[in-house]
């Protein structure tokens, strides 16, 4: 696999480097999209009418039901080679951050720190009367679990369709877009918005901008650099080469 010398050197040039990443980068690793077909039990449900507030009103132990069987597949996925890889980018540079679309745990499982998660984490539950996180909790035969603290609805503390997204990781990684030399967006249709704009956002205030993904996107026509395939033979190697010119 070959880099363009321009692009390497970008590397080698820039600080700060900001990367986006989005369900693509998990595809690797088994963990399916929502937009990608139910099977078994769950098959006659429309996912985009189970992640909503409207859904957990309705029928919050069909919702929370839906989210265990999700967690389940997810927590049997491994980190896979693009994750770590972003592991390994972060050690080369000391003004590197990593910002998330997916509220799968893995970049931290593949050793990635400060991961900023724009859309909250299915590893973790949140009470609906006070807000208290919980990262665990006891199941009872009542779905959803109550908060041990106020005996409020647990429910899982992602963001839903409809749902705005947390203030401060948001205000975060705008900022972080901002002021990025180099923004690399993996696997991410660039179609959710607000995170769709991240990219746009870095590229207007003089970031190079870098795009990882097999299909064309609505960030494509503004790449500087575009990458064509699976994030998990790109970045590994792309990861290595930076490495070897760093260290030479
Ligand atoms: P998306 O499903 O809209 O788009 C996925 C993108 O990844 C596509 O552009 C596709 O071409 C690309 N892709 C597929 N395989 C790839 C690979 N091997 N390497 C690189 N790119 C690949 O995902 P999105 O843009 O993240 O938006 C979907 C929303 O659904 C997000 O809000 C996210 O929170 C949520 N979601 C998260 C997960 C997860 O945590 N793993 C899974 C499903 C959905």
């Amino acid at each position: 696999m070959e880099f363009s010398p321009s692009l390497l050197l970008l590397f080698q040039r820039s600080a700060r480097i900001v990367v986006l990443t989005g369900a693509g980068i998990s595809a690797e690793s088994g963990i399916p999209t929502f937009r990608e077909a139910q099977t078994g039990l769950w098959e006659t449900y429309n996912p985009e009418e189970l992640a909503t507030p409207q859904a957990f009103q309705r029928n919050p132990g069909l919702v929370w039901d839906w989210y265990a069987h999700r967690r389940e597949i997810i927590a049997k996925a491994q980190p896979n080679p693009a994750h770590r890889a972003l592991t390994d980018l972060e050690s080369l540079f000391p003004e590197f951050n990593l910002i998330t679309q997916n509220i799968d745990n893995l970049h931290r499982r593949a050793g990635s720190s400060g991961v900023i998660e724009l859309h909250g984490n299915i590893f973790r539950s949140r009470c609906i009367e006070e807000g208290t996180r919980f990262i665990e909790w006891e199941e009872a035969d009542v779905k959803p679990p109550r908060c041990p603290d106020c005996g409020g609805s647990l429910r899982p503390d992602v963001v839903w369709f409809t749902e705005a997204l947390p203030q401060e990781a948001l205000y975060t990684a705008f900022n972080h877009a901002e002021n990025a030399t180099v923004f690399l967006s993996v696997g991410t249709s660039a179609l959710v918005q607000p995170a769709a704009s991240l990219p746009l956002v870095a590229k207007s205030s003089g970031a190079h901008l870098i795009e990882v993904n097999p299909d064309t996107t609505p960030i494509s026509r503004e790449a500087d650099y575009i990458l064509r395939g699976r994030a998990g033979e790109i970045l590994p190697v792309l990861v290595e080469r930076i490495r070897l010119m760093h260290s030479s």
